[in-house]
Order: C-alpha cells, then structure tokens, then sequence
C-alpha cells in the first residue's frame, strides 16, 4: 500500500511531462529518422543523405539540400509546439506538410544530443547550434556550408535507459530503418536519398531521383520484382455511396501472377503520407489469393490521392495510423480495378502457352 501522503496530487514536472511526450512519438531511431526525413521533404529538398551508427542510436545525421531555418528561427526550432507549418487549428483539414506539431525536434532534444547546421539562400555561410531539453544551448556559430540543413543526433534515450534497453539489436533497428527509409525513396522518386552506415561504402537505400518509379522498386525491393510489375492508374473518381459521394485517384505498382515471394511486402501512402491500414492492405492483398500459392505474396505499393478533408491525421502522435471517409466504398473500387488487371495478365500467360 503507498502511504497516504504519496496519493497526493502533483503537478509534474516540465521536464517529466516532456519526456513523457518524447517516448510517444520516439519509440526508437526509426521514428527520429521518420520524422527528420519528412522535416526535409517538407523543406523542398531533392538531394537527402541518411548516416548511421550503431543502428542510430549512438549516432544519427541527416544531411538534406532543401530551404534551410533563418538564423533567426534557430532559437524555435526545438521548441515544443513551435512550427513554421501549423498556424490555426482549421489549417490541419487541409495541411500538405508531413509536419504541423512542432514536436518532433523538441522531443528529440529531450532525449538525444541535437546539434543543427542550417543555411538559407540569402545568407553567405551556414549556423550550427546545439539543442537540449528544447532549448538552444550556444549561439549559433557561423560555419561554412551549402544551402540546406544538417541535423545531427547523438545517444538517443541516453536519459531513458529502460526505453533503451527495449530497442533491438543495432542490426534490428538499422532493418526497420531501412525498411522505412525504402518505403520514402519509394514514394518520392523525384528526390535522390541514401541512407548508409557511418564507415560503410555501400548503402543500404540509393536511390537517384530521375522519377522513375519502377526502376526504384527494382532498386529498393529486388531487382527480380521489376519484371513482373503492373503499373494501374486509377483516375480521379467520384463514387456515389451510401454515406456521400467519394473522390479519390490511385496508382498501384502491383506485380501480376508470375510473381510471388515468402516475403510481404505492402506499402501505402495516402497523400504522400506513409500510413498503415489494416483494412486497405487485407482487402487489396485478399484479391491475390485466386492467383498465388498459399503462403506467397505479391510486391504491392499503392499510392492514393484523396481530398485532404476526408482523411483524419491526426489520430495519434506518430501519425502512422489514418482513418479515411468511404474506405470501404474505395477498397471494392480498387479490388475490382487490380483483378481486371490481374485477370488479364492470367489471359495472355494462358495464351501464350498455348502458342
Ligand atoms: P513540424 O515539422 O511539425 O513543424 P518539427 O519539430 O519537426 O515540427 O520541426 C520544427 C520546425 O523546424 C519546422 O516547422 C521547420 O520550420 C523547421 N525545420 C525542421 N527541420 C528542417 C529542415 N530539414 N529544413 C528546414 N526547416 C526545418
Ligand atoms: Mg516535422
């Protein structure tokens, strides 16, 4: 029984509850990095490298090309609930930045050492500061540099021990960020990103930014995925449903029957953003059991445009979950277009053999 005197209520501390916030959105480099890379995007970059140690959490960079933080915002930048991209609560309905909390880089300086490199095109040299529970801790100091921002990140959770020791090995935790770096070059194939192993000469993720989607797919996926892929572009649409009319456009990289591997692979963005969906994935995978051994997979990566009114993002702190209007209405669309396209690869293979 806890005495008496410690049922007290309190207020905590400014330092606990930030720390507290931090372990929601940061449950391990993968997310630090998820959230930097995003932070780049939305900064216009078309050039964005990855550097890691120790499957990040001794050491994490991310060099991007993109508008760089005026000198005069370095102070904000790890501030909590400081944004260039938020500034009322209707904008959120119609955001087109993967950022809009302002929390991402506070959370990472309560838990990691940050030291920024930023420098914007109408200054002649670049800054450099160093972060700690939110706030900058030495003036910023002119450094030499390129247009763009350099974000530095070292000891992750070096003041959370227990979430520490919770992360995988440092090779568990270099796969998941692989895995979500791929997913991003994937769906940004305009925009060059590497991510590599501090030390290493080969990286993990490179992609070159000519545009090219399935050539990325080939590169990131497995080069033995490319030949068999399908390219479905659904159009821009408007259903009539029970609950309303639904607009949504859909390009699906799927491969057709000749593919199938142990391995799954499903990746979904929802504009632009990287999102899980049970639903969507079990519905549009459930279209290949007519077509694959059981226990084998397709490769399939869809990307849907939706208005941006119909998708709430702002489920939870990591913002990987989203619930979407008229989903159901959208998965049957989808199926019906996939198995056409799936049918009629089946045609010709039957064809063809019998030629
Ligand atoms: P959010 O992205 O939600 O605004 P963050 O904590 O991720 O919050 O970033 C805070 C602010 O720092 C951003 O609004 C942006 O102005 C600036 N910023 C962060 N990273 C970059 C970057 N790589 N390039 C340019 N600006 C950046
Ligand atoms: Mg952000």
């Amino acid at each position: 029984q806890t005495p008496v005197e410690d049922r007290r209520i309190r207020r905590l501390d400014e330092e606990v509850i930030n720390r507290v916030a931090a372990g929601e959105i940061l449950h391990g480099p993968v997310n630090a990095i998820k959230e930097m890379l995003e932070n780049s995007l939305d900064a216009g970059s078309t050039q964005i490298n990855i550097t890691v140690t120790d499957g990040g959490v001794k050491m994490i960079q991310i060099q991007d090309n993109g508008h760089g933080i005026k000198k005069e915002d370095l102070p904000l930048v790890c501030e909590r609930f400081a944004t260039s991209k938020l500034r009322e609560f209707e904008d959120l309905s119609s955001m087109t930045t993967f950022g809009f909390r302002g929390e991402a880089l506070a959370s990472i300086s309560h838990v990691a050492h940050v030291t920024i490199t930023s420098m914007t095109k109408d200054r002649p040299c670049a800054f450099r500061c160093q972060y700690a529970s939110g706030k900058m801790i030495s003036d910023p100091k002119a450094t030499a540099g390129l247009v763009g921002t350099t974000i530095h990140i070292e000891d992750l959770f070096y003041n959370c021990l227990s979430r520490r020791k919770g992360l995988g090995t440092s090779s568990e935790e270099f796969h998941k960020i692989s895995d979500m770096v791929s997913r991003y070059a994937l769906a940004n194939p305009f925009v060059s990103i590497s991510l590599k192993k501090m030390g290493s000469k080969t990286p993990a993720v490179c992609t070159s930014g000519s545009g090219v989607v399935s050539n990325n797919i080939g590169a990131l996926f497995g080069a033995d995925i490319s030949p068999d892929l399908l390219h479905v572009h659904y159009e821009e649409t408007t259903l009539t449903t029970s609950t309303g009319t639904a607009t949504f456009e859909a390009e699906m990289y799927a491969t057709n029957p000749n593919y199938n591997s142990k391995k799954n692979i499903f990746v979904l963005f929802i504009n632009e953003r990287l999102v899980s969906s049970t639903t969507i994935k079990k519905g549009l995978l459930s279209v290949y059991n007519e077509y694959l051994p059981r226990g084998t997979h397709p490769f399939l990566y869809v990307k849907l445009k939706v208005p941006p009114q119909s998708v709430d993002v702002n489920i939870n702190p990591t913002k990987s979950e989203v619930r979407m209007l008229h989903e159901q209405d959208i998965i049957a669309a989808l199926r019906t277009r996939l198995n056409d396209n799936l049918l009629s690869c089946g045609t010709s293979r039957t064809f063809n053999s019998k030629a």
